[in-house]
């Protein structure tokens, strides 16, 4: 009998895993897919200029310590994100505006200017956002950047409404209300009306405020990424492990809790027994999962009412930065879409240069639904219509081409996080992440630092460990 089962090796699952070791445990790693990582997945280019990450990308070394200790330990180069030349907000198919990027307003630039969403918009003579639309904007995202630098729990009035609500109710404008829309969409992959607002300040609160989970500077979360892709860190832990321990292709049936074991068998017919399980799978996949006993009621209408989002990424590498070599930075959002957001994930040192586009939200689901010929088309249309490139040739031939669709794979079944439905995030605020008998519970959504992304995933492993190592009486390593 192993002392702890983990279910899972993403990120916080490989954590657990690593932490219960080092804390002299016996244990074993138990995982779906035939990889280590989960969200965190960059498979090699072709061209063998590095990885494309089509799951998590950005980490930022200020301010997120876990995933920074093993890019140190694992000695990982970093590339900083571009934030020089020029940005575009796509207003609508036809309309766009150009934008300097930076997060800090430049006094002598004509005015209006106007910070939002974490980037500084100059408003051109065709500027789209009057001045009285500035202020309206301006107000909203103070307020939730206010609301969110307080450390304080979700408020239950905000839990029964969704953001959408919440902002109209303080008095924003239609414009608003699609930047509004857009954070979503870009953070959860989801729209305004499907995420409550309690639920939404409060992850920004887990994440230094809504500028902070929004910037690409140092300030923020997409500060830089890494030369060589973040699943060689997903690599680097698992063979701290060992990977003896840990059994790939193996999903998880059944959990039976015993009080004095804990039985896991796989679809594969193997079969676990150990004194307790860190179950890390994203926690709207509980409801494919058979427990006994079930687990508590409240339990199970929190996940399984909770949404993942429609979370897509397509990677477009080039041979030439052409977006640069026309004064861009690569770095556009939209509120017309299918893309919502796209950021340079160049790494010149290796001669890759490409663009990352968001395909999130409802605009993201229907997207997904085309074949990938029709999918790859619809990418490079909007991309060509933004940069206002018509027929040039450079952009119409990438070298490669990925997109991931999260939502269509059956062990995430979409991203970041699962959201609450309106009205579980507070209800269910003492039994979400709690531990069920022996078993306990490790995912990035539970973490209170850095939710949604790889150190809210560390983090929640770390603790998880420490949770199961405490219930057995302590640490037995003698290091
Ligand atoms: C497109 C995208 C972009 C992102 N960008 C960033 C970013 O830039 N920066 C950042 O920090 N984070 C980013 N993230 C988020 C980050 O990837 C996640 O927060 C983190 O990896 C989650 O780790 P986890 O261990 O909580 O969950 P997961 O990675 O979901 O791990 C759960 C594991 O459980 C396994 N599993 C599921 N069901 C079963 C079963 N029945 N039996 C056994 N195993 C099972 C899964 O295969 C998986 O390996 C991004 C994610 C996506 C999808």
């Amino acid at each position: 009998m192993f002392d702890v089962l983990i279910v899972g090796a993403g990120m916080s699952g490989l954590q657990a895993a690593l932490s219960a070791k080092e804390a002299g445990l016996s244990f074993a790693v138990i995982e779906a897919r035939d990889r280590v990582g989960g969200k965190v997945w960059s498979p090699p280019l072709a061209s063998g200029r590095g990885r494309a990450d089509l799951g998590a990308a950005w980490i930022n070394d200020e301010m997120q310590p876990l995933i920074t200790a093993y890019v140190r330990r694992f000695g990982m180069k970093t590339v900083r994100q571009p934030i020089d030349l020029t940005s575009i907000m796509q207003v609508s198919e036809t309309e766009r505006l150009e934008f300097p990027f930076g997060m800090v307003p430049e006094v002598n630039l004509p005015p209006p200017s106007i910070p939002i969403n974490g980037y500084l918009v100059v408003a051109n003579s065709d500027c789209q956002f009057a001045s009285e639309e500035r202020k309206n904007l301006e107000m909203i995202r103070d307020h939730i950047e206010a609301e969110s630098q307080k450390k304080k729990p979700p408020k239950p009035e905000d839990d029964l409404l969704s953001l959408d609500a919440y902002v109209r109710k303080l008095g924003a404008n239609e414009k608003t209300c699609k930047m509004v829309n857009i954070w979503v969409r870009a953070m959860h992959g989801l729209e305004s009306t499907e995420e409550s607002a309690a639920h939404f300040i409060d992850y920004c609160r887990r994440n230094h405020g809504l500028l902070a989970a929004r910037a690409d500077d140092h300030t923020g979360g997409n500060y830089m990424r890494l030369a060589e892709g973040t699943q060689p860190i997903a690599f680097g832990i698992a063979d701290l492990i060992g990977y003896q321990y840990i059994y790939l292709g193996q999903p998880v049936h059944s959990i039976t809790d015993e009080n004095d074991k804990i039985t896991i068998t796989t679809t594969e017919g193997k079969t676990f027994v150990a004194k307790k399980a860190i179950v890390s799978i994203p926690s709207a996949l509980f409801k494919d999962l058979h427990w006994t006993p079930a687990l508590p009621t409240a339990l199970q209408e929190r996940s399984s009412n909770a949404k993942l989002g429609h979370y897509s990424k397509a990677v477009i590498c080039y041979d030439k930065p052409w977006w640069r070599d026309l004064g861009f930075n690569g770095f556009f959002f939209s509120f017309s879409g299918p893309i919502s957001i796209v950021r340079d994930s160049s790494v010149p040192e290796k001669g890759l240069y490409g663009l990352t586009a968001f395909v999130n939200g409802s605009v993201g689901a229907e997207w997904a639904k085309k074949d990938p010929h029709t999918r790859r088309r619809i990418i490079l249309e909007q991309l060509a219509s933004v940069y206002n490139v018509g027929k040039d040739p450079e952009l119409w031939r990438p070298i490669e081409f990925f997109d991931q669709i999260w939502k269509h794979e059956p062990y995430s079944q979409g991203a970041l996080s699962p959201i609450p439905a309106i009205g579980h995030y507070v209800k269910h605020w003492d039994i979400h992440g709690k531990p069920v008998g022996n078993i306990h519970f490790v995912g990035t959504e539970y973490s209170h630092h850095w939710k949604g992304y790889m150190e809210g995933a560390l983090t929640s492993g770390r603790e998880g460990a420490a949770q199961v190592v405490a219930a057995l009486g302590g640490s037995r390593s003698r290091l």
